[in-house]
């Protein structure tokens, strides 16, 4: 699985190993292409500086060399004006001992003595007697004229040999007096060996300047600058500064840097000058050689750098094969890995491999034992997973949904799960089912599908899952249980009208008991009165008429008081089976009191009521009692009619009847009148 991206506005990028090593070399390098071109750009400037003072040190020797040349030349001068044979206007003999000075000493070209007005007298140059011409430099023999101390030219050109040369010109004393001016004549050519001794690179350019800038000896082209002012730039440096560096161009042209020397006796100084283009190809050299072994040194470094970073990266490559693996859940081989760091990574992965292995082991056994799984749907794609453990609830592989129907889901559990699922997705709300599911055996199994559902961003549900628990052993103890109640419950109901039934015979026999008479066992006044009641209800519903016999036992308190009560007792059962036998099934007879009875004679008119009556009078006087052997009774008969208020009325009509009957002399049939 891919590590979760964050939500920044811009996603991090990846980087490779390779690349990471690469930043590595260069950063590594970095400081030191740096340092060493720091250190490259002192050096170089150390050395321009070093150069430049080892120049000036030169140029300042060779201005001293120049300095002594012309203060030799100066000296010789001197000592030649104070030839003795000059107060003798001796020249001939001064031009031999000139001529001799010169070719000894070898300061000067050749000596000029000349008058106030210029003229040379002696050249040694001239053999003595040839004509001359007048002295090149006429203003400075004015002034020696005029001042009397010596002088140093600049260079100017010669009157006899038309060519650059300088001269030291000395005045001649004779009593405090200038008798003439000895001139002794340098070209530039004298000063030659001072450039030539140094050895210069061909290519540096050293030029000796006059005090006035003037050019008296070069190392190129002589013959073309000798006695031409120096460049205007350098000039004007030079008198500003007795030493100093400058970049110029030469006269002919060329870019230099040049150092000058100039002397504080004589000012005429010296330059040394190195073209640049010089300067620039020996940095450019350097350079080059620099810029090459940092090339090397970058292509060794990144060359090694790509190498160790194959290297690493095959390691680290080779845990891919391993940790896909272990995602998969397949076997994991763990490859011979050379970076120490991959290879303890895979050692990690091949542990945590087993140890997964391990667990998912001891997962499914305890999903097993369960009877636990559980299951993932995507409702976009349809795809459903299922855990392994499912395969043992149901004793064989679990089918795509679709096919779960009729299979291992009966119609009914599949439709209803179907359904649920259905609202989940819809309403992002999950279900707690208990379906009926199909063992591959064909027992049917109790399963507890549970389900929480997943949205996306959208907020649309874009999976379900849940958990899928075994539930046949409770669901079954729970059937057996509910069985046992109700077979239980039935037993209890069937005890319940068993003993309702009982309790109601119990209740009917008490009630019978309650309507009959103990000591004749004939219906007792509760049951009469009742009988009285449904009669006079029917008469008022469909007219039929009804007589009532009111009976009593005539002297009956005679028969207690003479043979006891207990015959008295006797004598009522007696009595009450002869009423029994005297009476049709259809007729209602009642001990209603003591010894008085009373006779209900349904459908019956007053007539028959009266033989009913006189029959049971009869019945009565005739029977043969024991001990007491006879008892009468009166009997008053009274007719129920459609008139009146409630059954009792009869009732007090036939009491009426028999207190006639009594009255009348008892042992009679009396029915109600209206005057009795
Ligand atoms: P008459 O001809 O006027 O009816 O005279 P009689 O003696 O019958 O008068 P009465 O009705 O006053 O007396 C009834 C007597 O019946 C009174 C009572 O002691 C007696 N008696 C009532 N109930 C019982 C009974 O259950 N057993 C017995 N042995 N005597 C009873
Ligand atoms: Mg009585
Ligand atoms: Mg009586």
């Amino acid at each position: 699985m891919l590590p979760s991206q964050t939500h920044d506005a811009q996603p991090r990028r990846h980087r490779r190993i390779g690349t990471v090593l690469l930043w590595l070399v260069l950063a590594s390098l970095l400081p030191g292409i740096l340092g060493t071109a720091f250190l490259f750009s002192r050096e170089y400037q150390n050395n321009r500086a070093q150069l430049e003072s080892n120049m000036k040190a030169t140029a300042r020797a060779m201005v001293q060399s120049v300095d002594s040349q012309l203060f030799r030349a100066k000296a010789t001068a001197q000592t030649l004006s104070t030839f003795g044979g000059i107060d003798r206007h001796d020249l001939a003999g001064f031009h031999r001992w000139a001529t001799n000075v010169l070719a000894q000493t070898k300061v000067g070209m050749n000596v000029v003595l000349c008058d106030a007005s210029g003229q040379q007298l002696i050249n040694t140059l001239r053999p003595y007697g040839t004509p001359l011409p007048l002295h090149g430099n006429l203003q400075a023999i004015k002034r020696i004229f005029a001042t009397g101390q010596p002088e140093m030219s600049a260079i100017y050109i010669g009157k006899l040999l038309k060519k650059p040369l300088m001269s030291i010109d000395v005045p001649v004393m004779q009593h405090g007096k200038v008798m003439y001016v000895l001139s002794m004549g340098i070209v530039p050519s004298q000063f030659n060996s001072i450039l030539t001794t140094q050895n210069f690179p061909p290519d540096w350019i050293a030029v000796i300047f006059d005090d006035q800038g003037t050019i008296v000896a070069r190392t190129h082209s002589p013959e073309k600058f000798v006695g031409r002012k120096g460049a205007t730039d350098y000039i004007r440096r030079i008198k500003e500064a007795s030493e100093g560096v400058i970049s110029t161009t030469t006269l002919e042209g060329i870019p230099i840097t040049s150092v000058w020397s100039r002397s504080p006796r004589t000012n005429w100084s010296v330059g040394i000058g190195i073209p640049r283009q010089i300067l620039a190809q020996e940095l450019n050299v350097t350079l080059y050689w620099l810029i090459a072994g940092m090339v090397v040194l970058l292509v060794i470094g990144l060359g090694l750098a790509l190498l160790a970073g194959r290297k690493i990266s095959r390691s680290v490559h080779a845990l891919r094969a391993p940790a896909q693996a272990m995602g998969k859940d397949n076997p994991v081989d763990v490859p011979f890995i050379e970076i120490q760091e991959s290879a303890e990574i895979a050692t990690a992965i091949h542990q945590a491999a087993i140890l997964l292995e391990k667990r998912a082991a001891e997962l499914y056994a305890a999903h097993r034992v369960a009877g636990f799984g559980f299951w993932q749907w995507h409702p976009n794609s349809g795809k459903m997973v299922v855990s392994d453990s499912l395969e043992d609830i149901f004793g064989q592989a679990v089918p795509p949904f679709p096919q779960l129907r009729d299979t291992l889901l009966p119609a009914a559990s599949w439709d209803h799960l179907d359904e649920a699922m259905a609202t989940a997705v819809q309403t992002g709300i999950g279900f707690d089912l208990e379906l009926q599911a199909n063992h591959a055996s064909g027992k049917t199994l109790w399963l507890n599908l549970k389900c929480e559902t997943i949205r996306d961003a959208n907020g649309d549900v874009s999976e379900l899952h849940g958990s899928v628990l075994d539930i046949t052993q409770r669901k079954e103890a729970e059937l057996a249980l509910e069985a046992e109640q109700q077979s239980h419950l039935q037993q209890l109901e069937q005890q319940v009208a068993d003993r309702t039934e009982a309790l109601m015979q119990a209740n009917a026999a008490l009630e019978q008991l309650a309507r009959k008479d103990i000591l004749t066992g004939l219906k007792n006044r509760t049951a009469a009165n009742e009988r009285l009641r449904q009669e006079f209800l029917r008469l008022k519903r469909i007219g039929i008429p009804y007589a009532v016999l009111f009976l009593d036992i005539d002297y009956f308190k005679h028969i207690n008081d003479t043979y006891g009560h207990e015959t008295g007792d006797q004598v009522l059962r007696q009595f009450g089976e002869m009423l029994n036998l005297s009476l049709r099934e259809t007729d209602f007879v009642a001990r209603f009191g003591g010894e008085e009875f009373l006779v209900i004679l349904p459908d019956t008119s007053l007539e028959d009521a009266l033989i009913i009556a006189e029959k049971i009078r009869h019945a009565a006087e005739v029977r043969v009692m024991p001990v007491v052997k006879q008892v009468t009774v009166s009997i008053g008969v009274a007719m129920a009619d459609g008139e009146d208020k409630n059954e009792e009325e009869v009732v007090h009509r036939a009491d009426i009847a028999l207190y006639a009957a009594k009255a009348g002399g008892r042992n009679r049939v009396q029915s109600f009148r209206r005057n009795n």
